[in-house]
């Protein structure tokens, strides 16, 4: 625990990212204020004395006083909130652009006013489509990697051009107002409670591994968007959480007006490869180990009009490493770990009915 920072403010606590996060400062001793729409995800630390949670929604000017008043009791504030999954991105682009920017803006402009230090999540796709699969293994640096976008009627980069504004706004009122911030760039964190499981594929699609994981469980196909040749790397929830306390704790203002990679580049794989590698897990650890079937399909028919995918992302985490961090989990143990959680939660529920005796 920080000697500076008692008291921590977290919006979007409730969420993925958000909920391993606060479990972790409550055990590392924090004082916490967590807004959300939902505390769903936090239910097990509600009753804890060292944190509030605040209902709120930040689309709502009635709750803009509360929110401020929040910044202003903090010593820091963490920035999570933020529509992040890629269906999102082409089917409702000005939602997007309104909460994950102008909503934004008005955290970081209470930050300013109360001079509290602002942590912005922001995401890996702002580097847009540097990242080739079939060219040279670049790998993404955060102060001299290009930014690269695919054109307006793609509407899938509306999401990390708003990202990169709300970045560089940031970045300009740390320049004119002193606004002492850090910028978070996750790389595909994944663990317990990522986005939501769904029973059919009628039902939503949620980011892959929610969505590999509901078709294992539920039975339905896992579906390959463009054959699954796009790569990514996966980082472990928990070792994404040991990189942000080492931001939240900025020994030395090391991480003051920087922004920080949080990845696990030697976690690479193809979806194809995502895919496989759950199916064998899922065939060693589940109670049935049947398999679903899997089927390709096309991006824009998965998503809808206007997806365009990225083709790889590697993290550069110099910055992480120079601090001492080294992640725990490799793709597989991420994996194990993660679906482990889930065969677990929902064998009961899943589990046959027992047979009616007479
Ligand atoms: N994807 C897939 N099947 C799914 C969900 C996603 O093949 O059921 C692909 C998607 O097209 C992308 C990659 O998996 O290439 C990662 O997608 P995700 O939604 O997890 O987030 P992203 O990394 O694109 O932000």
């Amino acid at each position: 625990m920080s000697a500076s920072i008692g008291r921590i403010a977290v919006f979007g606590g409730g969420g993925f990212i958000g909920s391993h996060l606060t479990r972790r400062l409550l055990a590392n001793g924090y004082h916490l204020d967590v807004v959300d729409i939902s505390s769903e995800k936090i239910g097990d630390v509600l009753g804890h004395d060292r944190l509030q949670f605040h209902e709120l929604d930040i689309y709502e000017p009635e709750n803009d006083a509360a929110c401020a008043a929040i910044v202003e009791r903090s010593d820091l504030v963490v920035d999570l909130i933020a529509y992040a999954n890629p269906e999102q991105y082409v089917a409702m682009p000005l939602e997007v652009v309104d909460l994950n920017l102008f909503q934004n803006l008005k955290i970081v402009e209470d930050c300013i006013e109360a001079e509290t230090r602002l942590i912005q999540f922001s995401t890996c796709e702002v580097y847009g489509m540097l990242g080739n699969r079939t060219g040279d293994d670049t790998v993404f640096d955060e102060d001299t990697s290009n930014l690269i976008m695919g054109p307006v009627g793609n509407q899938r980069w509306i999401y990390a051009t708003a990202k990169q504004l709300l970045e560089r706004m940031v970045y300009a009122h740390g320049e004119r107002d002193g606004l002492d911030w850090t910028i978070v760039r996750p790389f595909n964190f994944i663990g317990p409670e990522m986005d939501y499981i769904i029973e059919s594929p009628d039902e939503g699609t949620p980011r892959v591994f929610a969505s590999f994981m509901s078709a294992l469980m539920y039975d339905h196909p896992m579906f390959l968007v463009d054959g699954g040749k796009n790569m990514r790397t996966f980082t472990h929830i928990e070792d994404a959480i040991d990189a942000l306390e080492l931001i939240i704790e900025n020994e030395g203002g090391r991480y003051t007006r920087e922004v920080v990679n949080i990845g696990t580049p030697g976690n690479e794989t193809t979806i194809r490869g995502f895919a496989d590698l759950m199916r064998d897990i899922y065939r060693e650890e589940s109670p049935d180990g049947r398999l679903p079937p899997m089927r390709e399909v096309d991006g824009e028919e998965y998503y809808g009009e206007g997806y365009e995918d990225c083709d790889r992302r590697i993290p550069g985490v110099d910055k992480l490493r120079e601090a001492g961090w080294t992640p725990r989990y490799d793709l597989r143990a991420t994996l194990e770990n993660a679906m482990r959680y889930y065969i677990d939660k929902y064998e009961l529920e899943r589990a046959p009915s027992p047979a009616l005796s007479d």
